[in-house]
């Protein structure tokens, strides 16, 4: 099963704190991380030993930084949101509402499922706030 599958919302967001923070050559510090995702920081540590566990962050001297597996699994949660939120756009939706929406779908995704959505909306290179949209691989497998 692909990694993104088996997180949850608290865990992406985790992902994401520190993929957002990556110009830290040493890593996120844990109060950085619980400061972004407004809770405390031994329920961060909860959260990043978690991914610590899957091999999609290491953790040293109390720093956190994302593996190889995390940057993939993070690119790959960044298509399917994006996507995700291209198909609610393509609906009228006003960017800030699509992203809403999308966020509620985008974890429940199969690969399969956005990569037809990447098809039927033509391959959209952004999404609907501008940001990039990596470009599909047909037989794209993350680790499994
Ligand atoms: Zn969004
Ligand atoms: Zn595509």
């Amino acid at each position: 099963m692909e990694a993104l599958a088996h997180l949850r919302r608290r865990q992406i967001e985790a992902l994401t704190a520190i993929a957002n923070r990556s110009l830290l050559p040493a890593g996120v510090p844990l109060s950085l991380v619980a400061h972004s995702m407004r809770i405390s920081p031994p329920s961060a540590l909860g959260h990043l030993r978690i991914l610590e566990s899957m091999g999609l962050v290491t953790r040293r001297g109390g720093k956190t930084r994302l593996t190889p597996r995390g940057w993939l699994t993070f690119r790959e949660y960044e298509r399917h949101h994006r996507l995700a939120e291209s198909l609610f756009a393509s609906l009228g939706w006003k960017a800030r509402d699509a992203c809403r929406a999308a966020r509620e779908i985008d974890l429940a995704l199969t690969h399969t499922t956005v990569e037809r959505l990447c098809d039927t909306q033509g391959h959209p290179r952004l999404c609907p706030h501008g940001r990039p949209i990596s470009p599909c691989l047909p037989h794209r497998t993350s680790g499994r």
